[in-house]
């Protein structure tokens, strides 16, 4: 046990929630409990709100779930009022969006920045959590509620000599708020992940060289950006309650197929794909309604995009090394870029492909790889996150008898409908391992947890109950039922972050639930109509001071 004692005593205020941290989930969770009539109090790591998009900085950062869709639908008037420029949103328009929505609903003042949450403890005498912070906080509150982020744990991988170059290192996650200028640089980025491919067309315009470090090339489908008319939006405006209405169903507002790529000709196939492939974004993925289950399905759509990878980039030996060969489409999160393949035909760029020659090491002047070094003058690292556990398991949560939420994840995260583990009484988590979380369009995901979890907790004072935690055995159904519904896609057959795989010593264990949001939220409305069935609930032992 920590040397907890030692440290201050909590003031006397009882939150009802304490919230950690202050991006899309953090916000709606301090507006939600402030409307039910809760008293709430945040902190957060960053000096300001926005989450992912605070920290997120880099060249060519967006979304790829269309603006008019990632953003909130919990105001009417504020989705009518809000003017999206961009299909695809960039990262300073969602920050801006994110802090006009903090401004608008007055949440600031329920939150700590530049404050980071280090431990939490249950005191199950009280039925309350004491969480305590690097700044010296402690604060008691009846509920946790983790919005801490399923991608807000940076990765720099641990790479001989790292510390020793001389130039500027920088993660996507983690990017300097300070302006960076590549112009004149020789630039190295190591990675192609979604940040990566989005990152490598903008600084290939700004650097003198580019050289990308590639270990898995990923299917890059193009964004097709553009300014948002006028006609467009007010069109979806002027439906948004429907639209939103079925997002809550689907996730994402996309154009779903019910055909089977197997069962059309070779030139319908072709034609979708190119229609698809034209229109842009992710919806290049629904072309069929088996290129997510189907390996001969999934085969005709990966085989489209290797044909157009190498059509558009000149040299074949990079065009085949951008080429994925080693997954199926989609198995990792399909990416989405603007002219991605085309970079690679500009002269300043140039292409590593780290399977044929691996990186050795990092030198003061740059990267060394088995044929010799690449002189850099930066190096930007987009190499993702400890994802989906990362944020909880930093911190030390102790639940009953002191046993730690790390400790007790070590072979993979356990839990009831990704809401909450036994064991962890009063700690909710938003969009974590065992919920939809990043397989969706996430804030509608965050959206559907923050207001399960308010009504739950007025629920509970309504019933005069003090705690709620899952019973053993329905968090060990619900691991299986997100096993099975893994086990029905192509996603287990990828190395993927949604496996854990990219954090050595992490166990691999699919961790989102991959049956979909509607099915999902059907399934908690249920749960709770059933009168929290699966959850052990405790009646209030006294009044707390
Ligand atoms: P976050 O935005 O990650 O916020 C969590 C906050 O908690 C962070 O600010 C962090 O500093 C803070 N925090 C964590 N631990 C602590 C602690 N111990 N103490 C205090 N504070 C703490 N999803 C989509 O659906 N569509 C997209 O197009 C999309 N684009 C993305 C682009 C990028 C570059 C990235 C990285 C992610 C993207 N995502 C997208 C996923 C994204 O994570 C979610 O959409 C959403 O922003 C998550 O919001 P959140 O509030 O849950 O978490
Ligand atoms: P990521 O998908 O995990 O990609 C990390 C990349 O770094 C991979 O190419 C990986 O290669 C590589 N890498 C890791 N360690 C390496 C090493 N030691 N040597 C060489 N290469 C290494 O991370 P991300 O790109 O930051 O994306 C994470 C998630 O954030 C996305 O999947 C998405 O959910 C979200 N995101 C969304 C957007 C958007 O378009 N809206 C943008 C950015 C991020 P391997 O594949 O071989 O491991």
């Amino acid at each position: 046990m920590p040397a907890a004692t030692a440290l201050a005593e909590p003031k006397s205020q009882l939150w009802d929630a304490i919230i950690v941290g202050a991006g899309f989930a953090g916000l709606h969770a301090a507006h939600a409990l402030r409307q039910a009539g809760l008293s709430c109090l945040g902190f957060e790591t960053a000096p300001d709100v926005g989450g992912v998009w605070h920290w997120n900085r880099y060249p060519g950062a967006r979304c790829d779930v269309e603006s008019m869709q990632y953003s909130y639908g919990f105001d009417e008037t504020l989705q009518q009022e809000w003017v999206w420029r961009e299909r695809f949103a960039p990262q300073p328009e969602i920050l801006e969006y994110i802090r006009h929505v903090a401004d608008r609903f007055g949440l600031r003042r329920h939150f700590r920045f530049a404050t980071s949450v280090t431990a939490a403890e249950f005191d199950a005498a009280q039925a309350t959590w004491l969480v305590r912070t690097d700044r010296g906080d402690a604060e008691r509150a009846r509920f946790l509620i983790m919005a801490s982020g399923g991608l807000s744990v940076t990765r720099l991988p641990d790479i001989p000599g790292l510390g020793t170059f001389r130039g500027e290192v920088m993660h996507t996650g983690d990017w300097p708020t300070r302006p960076l200028s590549f112009a004149g640089k020789r630039v190295g980025v190591v990675g192609t992940g979604s940040s990566g491919i989005q990152a490598i067309p903008v600084i290939a315009e700004h650097a003198a060289q580019l050289t990308v470090f590639q270990r898995t090339p990923n299917f890059v489908i193009p964004a097709r950006n553009r300014p948002l008319d006028e006609a467009t939006q007010s069109a979806w405006k002027a439906r948004y309650a429907e639209h939103r209405a079925r997002a809550r169903q689907v996730g994402t507002f996309y154009a779903f197929s019910d055909r089977s790529a197997l069962e059309v000709s070779e030139a319908e196939r072709q034609a979708e794909y190119d229609r698809r492939w034209a229109e842009g974004g992710v919806n290049f993925v629904h072309a069929f309604n088996d290129i997510y289950t189907s390996e001969d399905a999934n085969r005709t759509a990966a085989d489209y995009v290797r044909a157009k990878i190498r059509a558009i980039v000149r040299d074949p030996a990079t065009a085949e090394a951008l080429c994925p060969k080693d997954h199926p489409l989609g198995s990792k999160r399909i990416c989405v870029a603007s002219d991605y393949y085309e970079t690679y035909n500009r002269p300043n760029v140039r292409l590593v492909d780290l399977r044929a020659d691996p990186i050795e090491g990092i030198a003061p002047g740059g990267v060394r790889l088995a044929s010799g070094e690449v002189p850099l003058d930066m190096l930007v690292f987009a190499t993702g996150y400890d994802a989906l556990t990362g944020a909880l398991t930093r911190i030390a949560i102790r639940g009953r008898d002191g046993q730690l939420l790390s400790e007790k994840w070590k072979n993979g995260p356990v839990n009831y409908l990704g809401l909450m583990t036994a064991g962890f009484p009063n700690l909710f988590i938003v969009t974590g391992p065992g919920s939809p979380s990043v397989l969706v369009n996430m804030i509608v995901g965050i959206e559907q947890h923050i207001d399960w979890i308010v009504r739950c907790i007025g629920d509970m004072d309504a019933a005069g109950q003090a705690t709620i935690e899952p019973e053993p055995q329905a968090e060990r159904d619900w691991v299986q039922v997100v096993n099975e519904a893994a086990e029905r896609t192509l996603f287990v057959k990828a190395n993927s972050w949604y496996l854990g795989a990219n954090i050595p010593g992490k166990p691999r264990v699919f961790m989102p639930y991959a049956g979909g949001i509607g099915p999902y939220r059907r399934i908690c409305d249920e749960v709770a109509a059933d009168g929290y069935r699966g959850f052990r609930l405790g009646a209030r032992v006294r009044e707390t001071a």
